[in-house]
């Protein structure tokens, strides 16, 4: 059976899309540009969100003292060492906030990228309060010709949580940022964490349909990862109960309900995060690795015979 999406698996995965639209593999391969972010130059905040460990998840080529163009001449060799080859790149601004500088500065940044061969677009990381007209005016400009998108970190839709670790932004504001991206004609991305302090099961479930009525093209989702020497590590010490720090199995049973309560429209990019243990503090799932985990997710749908958007129910005003 084919879903709305267009093929039979029991999600809009990512992989699919890309092939169904490129026709083949494409692989990103991610670029530190040097930025840092509001939340810890000291224009809102030094501290950064509690649980923020830049570090943690930057590949040993990505270096800022590097080009952007050299990044991505080493990021190609590090990958077709290691994976299936691509002839298709998109670059991935992950670290801090890839929209934090004056427009003419990223202007020259991305179109350096652009300019690689085999670069077919961007994935742009960033904070909603990071955007503003003139910016998505240039992001629109380049979305005529490529692949663009602009992931903003959303982590939670409640304002209670954000406000507890220290994001200094409000849900309002990525709602708004998505909506002027989408109507810019521009991708966006949205990174959910599920676990954060003080959120319930249910509260966390209800996020699907928050997020539902937004116009979100991918969307990513995380579960709490605890890690060591970041300002959320003392938090836990100090109140775990507060967390949730999902069991492997009891994630299953929760990103299964949560899925199909979610917009089938949006296509899901990754279900969890994977890190080193030895990086993690509190209970944590080993060594698993995403796409084990994404194969777990697969046969619980299916043997629960569950689907993306099963349950969801579009709300029209
Ligand atoms: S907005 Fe991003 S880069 Fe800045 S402190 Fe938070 S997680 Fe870190």
């Amino acid at each position: 059976m084919n879903y709305s999406w267009g093929h039979d698996r029991r999600y809009n995965s990512y992989p699919e899309y890309f092939k169904k639209h490129f026709g083949e593999r494409v692989q990103k391969i991610s670029v530190d540009a040097g930025f840092t972010c509001p939340n810890r130059d000291g224009t809102l905040a030094f501290g950064g969100c509690t649980y923020c460990n830049n570090d943690a998840f930057n590949p040993s080529y990505c270096r800022p003292d590097k080009s952007v163009t050299q990044q991505i001449q080493e990021g190609i060799e590090f990958h077709a060492k290691r994976y299936r080859r691509a002839n298709k790149f998109l670059v991935y601004f992950q670290a801090y906030s890839n929209t934090y500088a004056p427009l003419e500065s990223l202007k020259k940044l991305y179109s350096e990228a652009l300019a690689y061969p085999g670069i077919i677009g961007l994935v742009i990381g960033t904070r909603p309060d990071c955007i503003d007209h003139e910016k998505l005016g240039y992001f629109q400009e380049l979305s005529q010709k490529h692949y663009i998108i602009i992931e903003y970190g959303i982590e939670s839709c409640f304002n209670s949580t954000l406000e507890a670790i220290n994001r200094q932004h409000t849900f309002e504001q990525s709602a708004e940022a998505i909506k002027q991206s989408a109507e810019a004609g521009i991708k966006t991305g949205a990174h959910i964490i599920f676990g954060l302090p003080g959120e319930t099961k249910e509260q966390m479930l209800s996020e699907a349909e928050i997020l539902s009525t937004l116009p979100i093209t991918n969307i990513k989702f995380h579960q709490l990862q605890i890690v060591k020497g970041t300002p959320i590590e003392k938090d836990f010490g100090k109140n775990p109960e507060k967390f949730t720090l999902f069991e492997l199995d009891e994630y299953l049973d929760f990103i299964v309900k949560f899925v199909e309560r979610l917009n089938p429209g949006f296509i899901i990019e990754r279900f969890t995060g994977e890190m080193p243990p030895r990086f993690l503090t509190g209970q944590n799932w080993g060594l698993i690795r995403n796409d084990q985990v994404n194969r777990l997710i697969e046969k619980k749908l299916e043997d629960l015979n569950a689907w993306q958007g099963r349950k969801y129910f579009p709300v029209y005003d």
